[in-house]
């Protein structure tokens, strides 16, 4: 039951802030709903869950439509975006997680109509299948997007590999906070970079000790609905 769901969740993100003296009200959840139907999404927001994420275009337009009526609504968009797909989505959205390449950012400087809050997905675990700058490329790669005025750099957003050990959850995120403080640090306008998106179901409690801001929780809040 999703409101179930939620309270326990809630209550491990609670938990979790505790242990680090962070307050709650830091870290937002932000509802993955990429494997339920706009009813479920219905739920959530009934239970004052506001910031929803999709990960595929058609979908997303698809359950957007269907949630029309709702405007409390903050659509996150998670996914690998297709270029071509950037015109059909760009300007429904409240935020990006997974900036990663500078095509990309011309096609969303090109079709926003407004300035897009994004964070650059950085691939910390090296794994050759997840997508996202390297840590090497990033300063160079931050650089490169002061020429895109579309685009505001709200932080850094990463995902640790499945079935990682929490030692290796607590490095990565580690990781991935400490490029996001020194970029920071450089106080560029078009890249604020506050912002820490990291933590799914098996691992946001990692990520909060590490200074997660924005979680993404799938499975845990939508199991059983
Ligand atoms: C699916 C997905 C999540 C949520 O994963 P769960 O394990 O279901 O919580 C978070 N982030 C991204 C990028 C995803 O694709």
């Amino acid at each position: 039951m999703i409101a179930e769901n939620l309270r326990e969740v809630r209550q491990e993100i609670q938990e979790s802030c505790a242990l680090v003296g962070r307050d709650e009200k830091s870290v937002r959840l932000v509802a993955v709903t990429k494997t339920v139907s706009s009813q479920v999404m219905r739920q959530l927001v009934d239970l004052d869950v506001f910031d929803l994420a999709e990960n595929r275009a058609d979908v997303f337009l698809e359950k957007k439509q269907e949630l029309a009526d709702i405007n409390t609504i903050r659509w996150h968009f998670i996914g690998n975006l297709q270029r071509r797909k950037v015109k059909l989505i760009i300007n429904k959205i409240d935020y990006f997680h997974a900036l990663d390449n500078l095509s990309l950012a011309a096609e969303i400087q090109k079709r926003a109509d407004h300035v897009l809050k994004c964070f650059v997905e950085v691939n910390i675990s090296g794994e050759a299948s997840k997508h996202g700058v390297t840590p090497t490329e990033l300063s160079e790669f931050i650089a490169a997007l002061s020429a895109y005025d579309k685009i505001q750099v709200v932080g850094l957003m990463t995902m640790a590999p499945f079935g990682a050990k929490v030692e290796e959850q607590r490095a990565i995120f580690g990781k991935l906070r400490q490029l996001q403080q020194e970029i920071e640090a450089t106080n560029l306008v078009y890249a604020p970079c506050h912002e820490l998106s990291m933590g799914m179901s098996n691992d946001f409690p990692a990520a909060i000790y590490e200074g997660a801001t924005f979680i993404r929780v799938g499975t845990s809040l939508v199991k059983d609905a």
